[in-house]
């Protein structure tokens, strides 16, 4: 397998460090508010990943965080300690505790990647059932169920004498970590302008780019809602530290790959790493890898602030299926920027359509899967997840003059990584009763009477009776479910 690697700034072959095992951390979402479409991407991407390195036959282990306290907001880019914690933030704002926002925003991470057939990290598809209330076994790990083990690796780079404490809060500081700008190759003193503003909030800090590990609930943090006590006093952990405890209490002190945002690079992981080494002496992560933005028409990062930001109910509204969102992230490398727009939407839902179409046509007779296409396909993923490369080989395999159960076969087998329900059936309106023949009549209307809760109400009622509605540019079309 051929990833990009941040540290090592090239395409590197990724050499496991157990045979045939791979271990993989991914940074999952803070949970105070319903992902869009940007956020999406991520998981998206390193679903794809996981299902292709299944796919190789390598035996994954990969755990994903819920960060459900103490995620400061910053309005720079250089992660700031004191901002105003997001979860405590929200749950003032709905009137309910900050663990209840942790799990009411869990639940719709977990709707979201059930839409958009995400696996659990443990490999799994996401039962239906499936809640906050039992995701460990899933293998996400809540930073709340962690609490200990962060405060014992918090101790752990104290006694490694890479702390201090102030009346505020425990510090890692960064001087002592010869390498600590490795990922950007920054000067100290360049970081250090992002994070000055720091110093007037805490007049005891040392240097602008140390970062809390853990914040007493004292000062700005004295009614704190969440807090633990610890040997620095009651408060909570910083930032970043929940990922080296979760990472390393669930993978151990090496593990393969580290994914993110490529927003993590210049703080989060940044700080991960100078905690990794401040616990156990030598850094832990093999690969770092980082996905690329997904951009509005502005060309600006794809965010609540700067526009085009859709969640995917909001998406749904609109009359796409999430597996349209899917298709458009699948066809991208996760190391391109995309400029996402919903006419690029609609792109990628009439591809989606016509791949759909066209594996239909083959028939529902299987044969088996050809052994030359399965090799393709492998070295496509191989190739730092070849996308366009993927997509390029199977519109050749539909055009290839193969038995048609052969390729119906080798399709189904591929789609094991792209997800797509590639076996799922369009129904023509013609073989449709006619009680469900009026309901579409009606819901044309309301869609063009832009009422779209009728539309909605319509479409779910259409699903009840057993058919998904997929809006085409040429109408309204059926998939039996
Ligand atoms: P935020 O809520 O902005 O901290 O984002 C949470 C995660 O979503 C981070 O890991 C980001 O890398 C990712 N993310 C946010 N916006 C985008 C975007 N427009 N494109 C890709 N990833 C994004
Ligand atoms: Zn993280």
């Amino acid at each position: 397998m051929k990833l990009y690697s941040t540290l090592d700034r090239k395409i590197v072959d990724i050499v496991p460090i157990k045979q045939g095992e791979l271990s993989i951390y991914s940074c999952g979402p803070t949970v105070y508010f319903r992902m869009h479409l940007g956020n999406l991407r991520a998981y998206v991407n390193w679903d794809i990943l996981h299902r292709a390195l299944l796919y190789l036959g390598y035996d994954v282990k990969r755990v994903m965080n819920i960060t459900d306290v103490g995620h400061m907001s910053s309005t720079d880019d250089f992660g700031s300690d004191f901002g105003e914690d997001k979860m405590d933030k929200q749950a003032i704002q709905e009137g309910i505790q900050p663990i209840d926002i942790a799990n009411k925003y869990t639940d719709t991470v977990l709707d979201d990647f059930r839409s958009l057939n995400i696996l659990a990290p443990n490999g799994s598809e996401i039962p239906k059932d499936l809640t906050h209330e039992n995701i460990q076994e899933y293998g996400w790990s809540r930073a709340t169920e962690y609490i200990q083990q962060i405060i014992d690796i918090v101790k752990k780079i104290e006694a490694n004498g890479y702390t201090y404490e102030t009346k505020q809060a425990v510090y890692f500081d960064v001087t002592k970590i010869p390498e600590y700008t490795i990922f950007t190759g920054q000067q100290l003193s360049e970081k250090e302008i992002g994070v000055r503003e720091e110093v007037e909030v805490d007049d005891e800090k040392k240097n602008p780019a140390d970062f809390v590990l853990w914040m007493k609930r004292v000062g700005k943090y004295k009614d704190h809602i969440m807090n633990w006590p610890s040997p620095w006093g009651d408060g909570f952990p910083g930032w970043h530290i929940e990922c080296t405890a979760m990472g390393t209490s669930i993978l151990g002190e090496h593990f393969d790959i580290h994914t993110g945002g490529i927003d993590h690079i210049p703080v989060h992981h940044t700080n991960e790493r100078a905690q990794n080494i401040g616990t156990f002496g030598h850094p832990v992560v093999k690969y770092w890898i980082h996905n690329e933005w997904l951009l509005n028409k502005d060309e600006d990062k794809l965010s609540k602030s700067k526009g085009g930001a859709y969640t995917l109910p909001e998406i749904i509204l609109l009359g796409f299926d999430p597996l349209d969102v899917r298709y458009f992230f699948v066809s991208i490398n996760y190391k391109t920027k995309v400029k996402f727009s919903l006419e690029a939407l609609e792109g990628a839902k009439n591809s989606r359509l016509s791949l759909l179409r066209r594996v239909q046509e083959l028939g529902k007779k299987q044969g088996t899967v050809i052994p030359e296409y399965v090799e393709r396909f492998k070295h496509e993923l191989e190739n730092n997840l070849n996308m366009s490369g993927v997509l390029a080989l199977i519109n050749e395999l539909l055009k290839s003059n193969n038995p048609k159960e052969n390729i119906l076969s080798t399709i189904y087998d591929f789609d094991k990584v792209l997800r797509l329900n590639l076996n799922s059936e369009i129904v023509k309106e013609e073989n449709v009763d006619s009680e469900i023949e009026g309901i579409l009549k009606q819901r044309e209307e309301a869609r063009l009477n832009k009422n779209f809760l009728e539309s909605d109400r319509l479409r779910d009622l259409i699903l009840s009776k057993g058919y998904k509605v997929l809006d085409t540019p040429n109408g309204q079309t059926l998939e039996k479910i």
